[in-house]
């Protein structure tokens, strides 16, 4: 397939002070945008400026949200160059999630080629300071305009690109977490693998009561019996026990975590030794109580690491590595950092510089 390329006659201004730049709130001049009909399959792929979708109120993705999507970045190198993250692996979880979703794949090798081109297009909003980075943030909505009940037979996938600001712009600093006694983001034999919109809409109201009691973030537990650890928010998380590093094993109610991915890779390189398990809560506040939990961090494509400061479940809260970011953490955002902005020589293979055609 073919993607057209219609260039905006009006460039917007980029933003001057990279500094109030946030997460998510400007866009680029440009978005890609490919559409599927049954009987048809995908077809009018285009680049073209970002504007409004016009969509019939009964479009299913407003009444049964038929939608996934994936977060990834784009990064300026010191030299000038442009450069992603293993994208590729965005774009086949994206066909993961599809497949979940009841929706139709597509390819992950055309995904790939249409987010370069648009983020070539657009590079010059790729901002320059210190952290910052594009955020790419690829979709699938389902279009039918019917209200039956049942997988839709339209679907538009679309890519836009938000230039977006360093998430630490005072430093990396420990998070308050609640380890969410009563609700679930996700069961077995549900979605919580598949990167769709509905975990989020499932997930915001513990986000918000933790938030409004003063935590940064939820800690979800398993859906059935309330006492295995899964993960945070939009990150995986991971724990230091006797110097071993302990993640929960993927399944079905785990989104796989790219970075999460990258973590083990680079832990497993380096020596350290790794558990993917299940971890109670009360193993987490036993080993503390032991000396044994030295530090537990968040893996996630926005924040990159997360150290986490304190948990607290029900009446219990404990605090970690005194409330400071732990060496394991530290050397894990350094290197992940350093791979992804080109300072630290890619020994895998993760990155790839955006061509300029
Ligand atoms: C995106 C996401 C993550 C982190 O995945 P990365 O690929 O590392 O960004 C973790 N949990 C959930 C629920 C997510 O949506």
């Amino acid at each position: 397939m073919d993607i057209r390329i219609n260039k905006s006659k009006e460039l917007k201004k980029k933003p001057q002070d990279e500094s109030k730049l946030g997460f998510g709130k400007i866009f680029t001049d440009h978005m890609f945008v490919v559409e599927y009909d049954e009987g048809e399959g995908w077809h009018d792929a285009r680049i073209q400026p970002l504007e409004n979708f016009s969509l019939h109120p009964a479009s299913s993705v407003f009444h049964y949200g038929q939608e996934i999507f994936e977060g990834a970045k784009a990064y300026r190198r010191e030299d000038g160059e442009i450069q992603v993250f293993r994208l590729m692996d965005n774009c086949e979880r994206m066909v993961n999630s599809a497949i979940r979703s009841s929706m139709p794949a597509l390819d992950p090798e055309f995904q790939y080629e249409a987010i370069l081109k648009l983020i070539n297009l657009d590079r010059d909003w790729v901002p320059h300071s210190e952290g910052t980075s594009l955020y790419l943030r690829p979709t699938m909505i389902s279009s039918t305009p019917a209200l039956g009940a049942h997988s839709a037979h339209n679907f538009i996938y679309f890519v836009i690109c938000s230039p977006s600001g360093s998430y630490y712009p005072n430093g990396m600093k420990p998070i308050r977490i609640r380890i969410e006694p009563f609700y679930a983001r996700s069961v077995k034999g549900g979605m919580g693998r598949a990167k769709a919109g509905g975990n989020y809409a499932a997930s915001f109201k513990a986000t918000k009561e933790a938030q409004d009691a003063g935590f940064e973030q939820v800690l979800w537990l398993d859906g059935v019996y309330k006492k295995y650890v899964q993960e945070v928010g939009a990150m995986n998380i991971m724990f230091v026990i006797d110097g071993v590093i302990v993640t929960p094993e993927l399944g079905d109610t785990i989104l796989p975590g790219i970075t999460r991915a990258s973590v083990l890779q680079l832990a497993a390189d380096l020596g350290y030794e790794l558990e993917e398990r299940s971890i109670s809560v009360d193993e987490i506040f036993e080993a503390h109580a032991a000396g044994r939990l030295s530090e537990s961090f968040g893996t996630g494509t926005a924040a990159v690491i997360s150290p986490v400061g304190e948990y607290s479940y029900q009446d219990k809260s404990i605090v970690l590595n005194n409330n400071e970011i732990g060496p394991v953490a530290q050397r894990f955002y350094d290197l992940l950092i350093g791979i992804q902005f080109g300072t630290v020589e890619d020994r895998f293979g993760w990155t790839n510089v955006v061509p300029r055609s």
